[in-house]
């Protein structure tokens, strides 16, 4: 990894105090209110306002709905929608759906899915996970049947987050029943609008909204399939590197998935500050005390640690680094921070409480810390695979 500086020129400075201003407009109270009330990751207006500018797209060229960012504007873009902490659950499925399509999909749907994209009019989803399992991705039962040039699905996926925000889902389905379980299965791409297409809410304890989805007779054409028929082993393994963190973009190292969850952890050290800043009854500051002083110096370091790890092991440490700190910030402010938000007398209007829920499922979505450690060890160290049981 490159630590050195970067040198920015002036327009890139320039791009940067445009992005600030964007953001100060669009991102408004009402956004982050909405968010912490619904959980469901994803904002209409603010969607909408980031595809006009071409920033849903952003190294795309104008004429096809980007802005023509150059890999170090692109970069700036992040890191700010970062540090603003917008909702972002739908634009990231998006982008992860976005770069299968891209590589696999046909021309019909290109035609309709990338401009649509583009301007914020079409988000997708990720429907892997299924009511048995989804640790064991290649032990899907959802089926997809061929029949003539159409297909019809039938089973029922979990935890398909933003379902009800998009147009789409990545559906992953068995086509092939007989074959060995990683080559009988097939991509498609599915219009959540169809008839025997229902989406059903689900809420987590951490606050977020994600669905259950069911999937009853859907018909769809074969234009939706993505990549070859039972190959859909192969056309997972690049979106999973890209949910994983493990690949690289424009010369620049990714940021690593864990960033998502050093939003939050960074969002809890500046409520932290402020509440160990302000006096208590007795006049005293908080943050005097060298306990407080030392908890929030070391969240400091961890928050450069959590983005300096690479791929998965960025993503295992930024999520065990916020929940162990999430309970430690708990145990540190005292009782009031297990308040909820609203509740008389709470800290900060319930961050920390919240933070403390919300961090659990940060060790579960996008694959668990279990199986991050697995991919550790045989893609990273190059370790072999565990013999099979029995
Ligand atoms: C809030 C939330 C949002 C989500 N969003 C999406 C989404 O948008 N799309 C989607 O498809 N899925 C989504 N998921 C599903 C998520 O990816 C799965 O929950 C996760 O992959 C684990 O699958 P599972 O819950 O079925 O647990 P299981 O796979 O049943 O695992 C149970 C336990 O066993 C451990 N385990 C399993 N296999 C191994 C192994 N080989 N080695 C070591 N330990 C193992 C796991 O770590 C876990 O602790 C979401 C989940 C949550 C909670």
């Amino acid at each position: 990894m490159d630590f050195s500086s970067i040198d920015l020129t002036g327009e890139q400075r320039e791009f940067w105090d445009s992005v600030d201003e964007f953001f100060e407009v669009n991102a408004t109270e009402e956004v982050y209110e909405q968010e912490r009330r619904t959980g469901s990751g994803y904002n209409e207006a603010l969607h909408k306002a980031l595809g006009q500018r071409g920033w849903i797209t952003p190294t795309w060229s104008r004429e096809r709905g980007g802005a023509g960012l150059d890999a170090v504007s692109n970069r700036i873009l992040q890191l700010e929608m970062d540090r603003w902490d917008v909702p972002g659950i739908t634009y990231g499925t998006t982008h992860l759906v976005l770069g299968v399509v891209e590589a696999v999909g046909s021309e019909t749907l290109k035609g309709v899915v990338l401009p649509g994209v583009a301007s914020g009019a079409v988000r997708m989803c990720l429907g892997y996970t299924e009511p048995d399992g989804g640790s064991d991705l290649a032990g899907v039962r959802t089926r997809a049947v061929r029949t003539g040039s159409d297909w019809t699905i039938d089973g029922a996926k979990m935890f398909t987050t933003g379902a009800h925000n998009c147009q789409y889902t990545m559906l992953v389905a068995r086509t092939d029943p007989e074959a060995p379980k990683h080559r009988g299965i097939t991509i498609f791409l599915v219009p959540l609008d169809r008839p025997g297409v229902e989406i059903r809410p689900i809420h987590t304890v951490g606050g977020e909204r994600t669905n259950a989805v069911f999937y009853d007779g859907v018909f769809i054409d074969d234009e939706y399939r993505l990549g070859p028929e039972n190959q859909g082993w192969q056309v997972l393994a690049s979106a999973l590197q890209a949910e994983h963190g493990n690949q690289e973009a424009d010369g620049l190292d990714e940021l690593n998935n864990g960033m998502v969850y050093a939003k939050t952890l960074r969002t809890l050290l500046w409520h932290a500050t402020k509440w160990a800043r302000t006096p208590a009854t007795d006049g005293v500051e908080p943050i005097d005390d060298p306990i407080v002083a030392t908890l929030l110096s070391e969240i400091v370091i961890d928050l450069e640690l959590m983005r300096s790890a690479p791929g998965s092991m960025g993503r295992i440490l930024a999520s065990e680094r916020l929940i162990q700190r999430s309970a430690e910030l708990l145990d540190m402010i005292g009782p009031r921070a297990v308040l909820s938000r609203g509740a008389r007398g709470c800290v900060e209007d319930g961050i920390f409480e919240w933070g403390h829920r919300y961090a659990q499922g940060t060790a579960i979505y996008g694959g668990t810390t279990d199986i991050a450690r697995n991919v550790v060890a045989q893609h990273t160290l190059g370790l072999p695979r565990p013999p099979k049981a029995g």
